[in-house]
């Protein structure tokens, strides 16, 4: 592993080595980019090249080695939805009394810290910075450089008052990753006391060839298909459940396609009958998500952009059925579809609310 293995966004990972070159790395970075961006997975380099004990120089850079001790247990957090799972169960064990002064937080080396929204509300917590109070004004312990990572912008307003304290009166030896998909999330007052580094979204060229290295189990067709739909995030496109895309896009399309071609609702009942309370709840987000896109790809075939299409490998059926409806039929889908979404924020019967959506619609 090398920051070479990093996809994409050369400018912004030379510019983060540059400033390790001159030992110059800011008290507070910035990492912004969607979801898959690679944010968190830049962090995890800069820390193992800020503490590893060879630090290569490659292409006349700082870089790290992946193999020295400090490497290796840094990079044991490289997985850090297993680690964040590992340390809720862990917290879930503890006596109820213990469990409310537990707050969240990942440790693999004993000089990086991270520090992941805490659940249930999935917010940046005060007792979490705190943590980070107490120990970050103490020269690391192994390595060169204290590294912080918050994983997530959705501060408390406490917390994020204590972070703002920090960054006040920085120590010279720690360096704090704050990792966003909106910037805009964080107080203005962070914000100018911190760099940012914005990871953009890719080229679709560009995922498709690096997905055709690591997911060549997958056909041209499906790469472009996943590269259209990760939104030109690298880790995304990666990570793509592509099964289960094709399960709820079958479903979706068969519910649009009975709302445009009146036929019994037999079939309809049979599909949403499996969106039922309970595990269905991701299955249903899955399928409104996938509705949600199909409706735009329909737009976009109505209004002569098939360009911007995502669903390119049915394109011919979209265009199909783009010519049996009209925009005002799509603008009521997507705001119905939004009910639908409404709906199950409030809980209401998923497979009912289906239904409803597609009788609603049905022309004849
Ligand atoms: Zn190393």
């Amino acid at each position: 592993m090398a920051f070479s293995d990093f996809y994409g966004n050369a400018e912004a990972v030379h510019r983060l080595r540059e400033m390790l070159a001159r030992d110059r790395l800011p008290h507070a970075i910035i990492l912004a980019g969607a979801r898959g961006a690679g944010k968190y997975k830049l962090a995890q380099m800069t820390a193992k090249a800020l503490n590893c004990l060879k630090r290569p120089l490659r292409d006349g850079l700082p870089d790290f080695c992946g193999a020295c001790s400090n490497c290796l247990r840094i990079g044991q957090a490289d997985d850090l939805a297993a680690r964040f799972a590992e340390a809720v169960s862990a917290r879930e064990e503890l006596r109820e009394a213990d469990k409310r002064d537990t707050r969240l937080l990942i440790q693999t080396h004993p000089d990086v810290l991270i520090i992941p929204p805490d659940p249930p509300q999935v917010m940046i917590k005060v007792g979490q910075v705190r943590r980070v109070i107490e120990t970050i004004y103490f020269r690391p312990a192994e390595g060169r450089e204290a590294v912080y990572i918050f994983t997530d912008s959705a501060f408390m307003k406490e917390a994020a008052n204590s972070l703002l304290k920090i960054l006040e009166e920085p120590p010279s030896f720690a360096t704090m990753f704050l990792l966003t998909e909106n910037p805009g999330e964080l107080l203005p007052t962070i914000r100018s006391r911190a760099i940012t580094l914005t990871l953009a979204a890719l080229p679709t060229a560009e995922i498709e060839s690096c997905l055709a290295r690591l997911r060549p189990e997958w056909n041209t067709k499906q790469r472009a298909l996943v590269a259209r739909l990760s939104g030109g995030a690298v880790g995304a496109a990666i990570a793509f459940d592509l099964a289960a895309y094709t399960a709820a896009r079958e479903d979706a399309l068969a519910l649009l396609d009975t709302a445009v071609h009146p036929q019994d609702h037999s079939k309809l009942f049979k599909i949403t009958e499996t969106y039922r309370a309970g595990e269905g709840k991701d299955k249903t987000e899955e399928l409104i998500r996938t509705l949600y896109w199909l409706l735009e790809d329909l737009l976009f075939l109505k209004s002569g952009t098939p360009e911007l299409v995502r669903n390119t490998d049915i394109a011919a059926d979209l265009g199909r059925m783009a010519q049996a409806l009209d925009f005002a039929w799509i603008a009521a889908a997507s705001d119905r579809l939004g009910e639908v979404e409404a709906g199950m924020r409030r809980n209401l019967l998923r497979a009912l609310s289906l239904d409803a959506f597609v009788t609603a619609l049905e022309q004849g």
